[in-house]
């Protein structure tokens, strides 16, 4: 490998470097280490900025960037659903190291003024009408800018996908696409990481579901997508509102509650 490498980690008896840059864009006004950006936001712009396309990378490096970040792969893996690629192989001189390389910049994520992710060739109309019949996560049922958990400010952000991806035959069909959210998008099911989860699942299934859940998750799997109770659909339907249009059902439905004692 070249000289012109950042420094190697001290500790690696072999000097596998961190990054070897790629075609590097600058993105003036923007700066990784800027918190305020997200940092899902911060992962796209240093890996533009300090990678580059056709850049390869360690893991560590990520790391060493973000050292505060939990999760910093996940955050890098999420940007597979705004056009970024990546591809993966192992290092030709230790088997057991894995190098990254960023094969496309995707979107410009940190840049407020690029629009959201869209699947080019969906129209508009095309697009409402999903969300319209969707609403939420159809992976985990999550309504757009609600909180994946109490103690966890991330808020989703919805998008549209293939189910079954375009590069493997997938249609435009409404049929063929869904409602996700940013986490469950990417096609995170090719990530190494995910193959454990298939034993989590099945050893879930058997030891945590009584045999009513187990059908109605069978049948979810079957039908690739989960079905939603009533008051579920109601409550994407209430995200979806206006703050003053949400307080406006909140007093009507607080006085329907009263007259009812
Ligand atoms: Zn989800």
């Amino acid at each position: 490998m070249s000289s012109d490498l950042h420094a190697p980690s001290a500790n690696r008896q072999r000097a596998t470097p961190l990054i070897v840059p790629g075609k590097r864009i600058s993105a003036p006004g923007f700066d990784y280490r800027d918190e305020a950006l997200g940092s899902r936001a911060r992962v796209a712009l240093f890996l533009a900025t300090e990678v580059g396309e056709g850049g390869r990378f360690l893991k560590q490096a990520l790391r060493q960037a973000f050292p505060g970040i939990e999760q910093v792969d996940r955050r890098m893996r999420e940007l597979r659903s705004m056009e970024w690629v990546f591809t993966y192989d192992a290092d030709p001189e230790d088997q057991r190291v894995r190098i990254t390389t960023l094969t496309k910049i995707g979107l410009y994520i940190w840049d407020p003024d690029v629009p959201r992710p869209t699947l080019g060739r969906i129209s508009a109309v095309q697009s409402r009408r999903i969300f319209d019949r969707d609403r939420v996560c159809t992976i985990c049922g999550i309504a757009a800018g609600e909180r994946y958990a109490p103690d966890d400010d991330r808020t989703a952000q919805l998008i549209i996908q293939h189910i079954v991806p375009l590069s493997v035959g997938g249609s435009e069909d409404d049929s063929n696409l869904h409602v996700v959210c940013l986490r469950h998008s990417g096609g995170q099911w090719a990530a190494p990481e995910s193959r454990e989860q298939v034993q989590r699942i099945l050893t879930r299934f058997d030891g945590e579901l009584d045999p009513r859940a187990r059908t109605q998750f069978l049948s979810w799997v079957l039908r690739g997508q989960r079905t939603f109770t009533p008051a579920e659909q109601l409550w994407a339907t209430y995200q979806a509102l206006s703050p003053a249009e949400r307080e406006s059902v909140r007093d009507e439905l607080a006085r329907r509650l009263e007259s009812q004692d």
